[in-house]
């Protein structure tokens, strides 16, 4: 089977794998996460998270089309289900997004997408698409993401000839909405559960925790973080493979063969600061970033072997800045 790069919801994975880790690990540095024990609370700020990484994703993964070696049609919604939430939070998912199993629910519909021009809103139960009926599943049992996954795969094969008829439940109502899809760089991006406050790519997926989605304090911060590990997919450093570890290795080869010393990380940067520029979000906001980030962290204040500091990370970003800033004030494209 091809590995055809495909959009899952950035919800599914945040889900389960919240039910996975339950209520034990609490994330120690993202306090929107693990704000009180209640139920609704947890499940509010997790789909909160998830909605704004999505959003932030989807205007970086449109802008960013024509330099992604993959590509895909896409609505730039981000859905969840009903059966992915542990069975603690299950029960507060259905009532506040209606949920139903394992039909796909639209979580987020960015403004801009063509889910949004399609008049898709957070709340929508997706029944069928172009015709062919979604799975309900069953609404019992452990959390899993397969029955999404399965409806998932109908919905993108709707999509991949660009336009795409679905089947809504709105509250009472049952709707008919067409969407017309975007190119959009073909990358799944999962919000993954965890305090550690990191962000990776492994080729067909961007990952960021909820630690570090939570400690970005704008969307253009979360675009400086998601806009680097996106580089890393433009400039081919990371390559899919089946076998687990291969992405890392790849990044380990690439780091040699560019002479060390964070070559890159440094181009990721640079090329990632672009990205989120051109998706039109505020360069400027990267260098003040990377110093907030090291002043939070130690393990990033002073340099490591094969790592910048976050100082000269900074400083190298305020170049890249100034960059931008040069070829806009002469109306040339922004190519890094
Ligand atoms: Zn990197």
């Amino acid at each position: 089977m091809a590995p055809a790069p495909r959009l899952l919801s950035v919800a599914v994975t945040a889900a389960l794998a919240a039910a996975l880790v339950g209520c034990s690990q609490t994330p120690a540095s993202a306090p929107s996460v693990s704000a009180g024990n209640d139920a609704a609370l947890r499940l509010s700020a997790l789909t909160d998270l998830d909605e704004r990484v999505a959003r932030v994703a989807w205007r970086l993964s449109e802008a960013n089309a024509a330099l992604c070696p993959a590509v895909r049609q896409s609505a730039g919604w981000a859905l969840h289900s009903a059966k992915q939430y542990s069975e603690d939070l299950r029960p507060h998912a259905t009532e506040r997004f209606g949920l139903r199993g394992d039909l796909p629910g639209v979580l987020s519909s960015p403004t801009g997408s063509p889910a949004a021009a399609a008049g898709f809103q957070p709340g929508d139960l997706l029944l069928a698409a172009d015709g062919r009926p979604l799975a309900p599943g069953d609404h019992a049992g452990a959390p899993s993401w397969d029955g999404l996954g399965r409806n998932l795969r109908v919905v993108d094969e709707a999509l991949a000839d660009g336009g795409a008829r679905f089947r809504v439940q709105r509250g009472a109502q049952t709707l008919e909405l067409a969407v017309q899809a975007e190119h959009a760089c073909g990358y799944d991006v999962q919000l993954n559960p965890s305090d550690e406050l990191n962000a990776r790519a492994d080729g067909r997926r961007l990952f960021i925790s909820t630690a570090l989605a939570g400690f970005a304090a704008s969307d253009d911060e979360l675009a400086v973080i998601l806009g680097h590990e996106l580089a890393h997919h433009v400039l081919r450093h990371r390559h899919w493979s089946e076998a687990g570890g291969a992405a890392r290795q790849t990044n380990d080869e690439a780091w040699v063969t560019q002479g060390g010393g964070g070559g890159a990380e440094q181009q990721a940067d640079r090329v990632g600061l672009y990205l989120s520029a051109r998706a039109g979000y505020d360069p400027a906001a990267a260098a003040p970033f990377w110093r907030r980030f090291g002043e939070s962290n130690w393990r990033v204040r002073f340099p490591q072997i094969g790592h910048a500091s976050a100082g000269s990370r900074a400083r190298a970003l305020e170049g890249v800045q100034r960059e931008i800033e040069a070829k806009r004030a002469a109306g040339e494209e922004l190519l890094p």
